[in-house]
């Protein structure tokens, strides 16, 4: 049992104004891990106060400087990764090897986002006129469990880079992850009030940062109907919002791509993260003539997934986050068995032996029409909605056909028409054969997917205002 008991202001750890409770559950056993006591809107206006105390005197550090921090950042980060991984795995579940990985990513963000920021110009012309990238100013960063260190840290490194002073609400059930990089933070010495973070509920503490008048900007991961409110929030203060929300990915499986590779690569890239990604591919399309076929390589590849204890290098899937989470997943295949999908695999209840923690059974659908429920809606857990098409142009029609546009997936051996179709995909990020990382290259969505890109130049310059000096400017710089 840990407790987490304190908020970072300023450059402290202290105890917040809030004195509420919560429970902390590790998923995969059920049982009480811990408790985090809540900060409340009091404690969020303290630290919107230290970070804007400490903005002028940020605001015009040099890259040098802010580079230094951000590679004691990155040491410090990388120093705590075990530990952090090891967080990952007991607070939501996410696979060992998952966990490792992202830890060690997460230290990197630091010196990817330094390298972005020295290339970046921050003064340049256009046409007569000098333009100056200024920070933004204030940043409320609001972030979700899953992957949690991972967003603050992007976040924040990019924040910083920019100049910006932060305060974070991160997600109530990443608390002990959140709390192992608020000691990094710390250890980093950053100027106090650069960075603040304070534990508390979405409605309260996420609400202030969301309307107060001294945030000049909301970065957001979580759901798109919270981010839809954030963005209703910060309309009277003008807020530059980047929203990175919910999605529901179409993997397009040409006829000719490599079947036994591309259709377990498809069972991987909805299942990642125990089925709890953003980027999720939850909707396998397929032509409708090799369906026998693919459903067979979908069931072996969702049947040979290893599910159990996470901190075993062996599980593949761990446990859905919460208890609540869990019920949504089973809600959701039992709406998909209602409406007349061919279960090929998996299905409600629990796997045998598991019934303690919160997991859900890998699960295939075929027979998905895109009108049903399953097919639409974000499920944010283990299960593949297989969907047919007849020709290519109908495969393009059926992938863009949602309200998302977070990321898509293209497998084809001839790279011509696998470009030529990626094109075509209204989605942030298409990924051709496979999944593939780039920390660098914008990551957004369009439609309701969000507004604004992350990562690289593009993430770098949301947390920048641009400012024209014109005329004689030249000779007063
Ligand atoms: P969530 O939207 O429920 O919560 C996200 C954060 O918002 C939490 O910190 C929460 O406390 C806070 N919040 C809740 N209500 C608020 C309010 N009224 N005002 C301000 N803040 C509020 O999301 P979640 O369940 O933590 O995460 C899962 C969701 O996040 C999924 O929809 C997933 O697709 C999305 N997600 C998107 C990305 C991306 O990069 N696009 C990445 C990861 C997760």
């Amino acid at each position: 049992m840990y407790t987490i008991d304190k908020i970072y202001i300023n450059g402290q750890f202290v105890t917040p104004h809030g004195s509420e409770m919560f429970d902390l559950i590790n998923p995969s056993t059920g049982q009480l891990a811990g408790q985090v006591r809540l900060g409340d809107a009091e404690d969020a206006r303290d630290a919107i106060a230290a970070a804007r105390a400490a903005f002028p005197a940020f605001s015009r550090t040099t890259k040098a400087e802010r580079g230094a921090m951000l590679e004691r950042l990155h040491a410090a980060v990388l120093a705590r990764a075990e530990d952090a991984a090891a967080a990952q795995i007991e607070e939501y579940g996410g696979p060992r090897n998952t966990s490792v990985g992202r830890a060690r990513y997460t230290a990197q963000m630091f010196l990817d986002v330094k390298r972005v920021m020295d290339d970046h110009e921050f003064v340049k012309t256009v046409n007569k006129s000098k333009v100056v990238l200024e920070p933004v100013g204030v940043v409320g960063i609001i972030t979700p469990w899953n992957s949690s260190a991972w967003f603050i840290a992007n976040k924040v490194a990019t924040a910083i880079a920019a100049g910006c002073t932060v305060v974070v609400k991160p997600s109530e059930l990443s608390a002990r992850q959140n709390q192992i990089l608020t000691e990094c933070f710390h250890a980093a010495e950053l100027p106090p009030g650069v960075v603040n973070i304070v534990n508390g509920r979405g409605d309260v503490v996420g609400a202030e940062l969301s309307t107060h008048p001294e945030v000049n900007k909301i970065s957001f991961t979580g759901s798109t109907p919270v981010g839809k409110q954030i963005a209703r929030l910060g309309v009277d203060s003008m807020k530059r919002v980047t929203l990175e929300l919910g999605g529901k990915s179409a993997n397009v499986i040409l006829d000719d791509a490599d079947f036994a590779k591309a259709i377990p690569n498809a069972v991987a890239a909805c299942y990642m993260n125990n089925g709890q990604a953003c980027i999720a591919g939850s909707r396998l399309l397929v032509p409708a003539h090799r369906l026998e076929e693919v459903k067979a390589l979908a069931k072996a590849a969702a049947e040979a997934v290893v599910v159990g204890d996470p901190d075993s290098a062996a599980v593949a899937l761990g446990p859905i986050v919460t208890q609540k989470q869990y019920e949504r997943v089973q809600r959701y295949i039992g709406i998909g068995i209602d409406e007349g999908a061919e279960l090929v695999t998996g299905g409600l209840g629990k796997p045998q032996g598991l019934e303690a923690g919160y997991f859900v059974r890998p699960t295939v659908f075929a027979g998905v029409t895109p009108a049903m429920t399953i097919a639409k809606e974000e499920i944010f857990g283990p299960v593949l909605s297989i969907i047919t098409y007849e020709t290519e142009e109908e495969a393009i029609a059926i992938a863009n056909d949602t309200p998302y546009g977070l990321q898509a997936y293209v497998s084809s051996t001839d790279l011509a028409r696998a470009n030529r179709v990626a094109d075509r995909l209204v989605a942030g990020r298409v990924h051709i054969n496979g999944i593939h990382d780039d920390l660098i290259a914008p990551f957004g969505g369009f439609k309701q997917s969000g507004i604004g890109r992350e990562f690289g130049p593009y993430g770098l310059e949301a947390y920048l205002e641009p400012k024209a000096i014109l005329g004689e400017h030249a000779q007063y710089r």
